[in-house]
């Protein structure tokens, strides 16, 4: 039974990228309208209770489906609900989106540094998603996104991978995952180290300092706390650092 302010989210489509990892994607039964780099919150009836939590949004606004990047976490209690669903089956969607997670249009600055740790990519494919249509169809002036993705294993990032791989023969969009753990992936060829191990490289390497880059953390706080102050090192200002903490520690 729905409830106001909820809507009714059908269950369409689900890839698992490891045990732990999975695309779910919905359909609702009302539009949900969201600027990318919102969250949902999604929930399920558990007796009179409601469990709810909040979820960057994957899919862009002119998807028809709502889709999202999930982590499992054993012990919580939303996630292993999640996991349990079946093609088809229903969960809520609150009605409302919010989040100032969200491509900056106030400073003047169309250059952005994107980091996230494994999940924390939602939002920046939700934008990049977004931002590939509005140019095709003449819509707006190409921003430069550069995203740096952490992950343990390259099969944590999923299909997500090959996604902005493609999306970055743009030459608007520059896509760096880099692994954490090599020696458990002897065929990864790409970037190694953390996220934050890699910031300054690459950031300096393509143009995307202090005085024409905005800066976005998204994910795992300790990934977003360290970025904070290598950021600040490099002279990014506060007001330039957009930060979206998936969870305390
Ligand atoms: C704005 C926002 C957007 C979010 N977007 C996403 C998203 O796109 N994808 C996603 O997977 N999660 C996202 N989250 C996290 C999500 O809301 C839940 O916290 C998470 O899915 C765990 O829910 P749960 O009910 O299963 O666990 P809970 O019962 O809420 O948590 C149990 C314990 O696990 C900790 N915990 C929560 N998440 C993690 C984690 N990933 N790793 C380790 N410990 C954790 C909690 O701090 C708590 O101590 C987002 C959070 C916020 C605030």
């Amino acid at each position: 039974m729905a409830r106001d302010p909820f809507y009714q989210a059908q269950l369409i489509e689900r890839i698992d990228f490891t045990d732990d990892l999975a695309l779910f994607r919905f359909r609702t039964d009302k539009p949900l309208s969201f600027s990318p780099g919102q969250y949902a919150t999604l929930a399920v009836e558990d007796g009179d209770k409601l469990i709810q939590r909040p979820y960057s949004i994957v899919s862009s606004p002119f998807e028809a489906f709502l889709e999202f990047f999930i982590e499992r976490v054993h012990e919580g209690e939303l996630t292993p609900r999640l996991w349990e669903l079946k093609p088809s089956e229903k969960v809520l969607v609150r009605n409302r989106t919010v989040g100032r997670f969200t491509l900056d249009t106030d400073s003047g600055l169309n250059r952005h540094l994107m980091l996230a740790t494994v999940t924390g990519i939602a939002p920046y494919i939700s934008m990049a998603r977004t931002h590939r249509l509005n140019i095709e169809r003449g819509e707006t002036k190409p921003q430069h996104f550069a995203i740096i993705q952490g992950a343990s294993h390259s099969r944590e990032l999923g299909i997500y991978k090959d996604e902005l791989t493609e999306l970055a023969r743009n030459d608007w969009l520059t896509y760096i995952p880099t692994i954490s753990r090599p020696w458990t992936d002897p065929d990864w060829r790409g970037e190694t180290g953390r996220v934050e191990d890699v910031i300054r490289k690459h950031a300096d390497r393509l143009g995307f300092d202090s005085t024409r880059a905005m800066a976005y953390a998204c994910g795992h706080p300790q990934m977003i706390e360290n970025a904070r102050s290598i950021l600040a090192r490099a002279r990014f200002p506060k007001e330039h650092i957009k930060e979206e903490n998936y969870f305390l520690v």
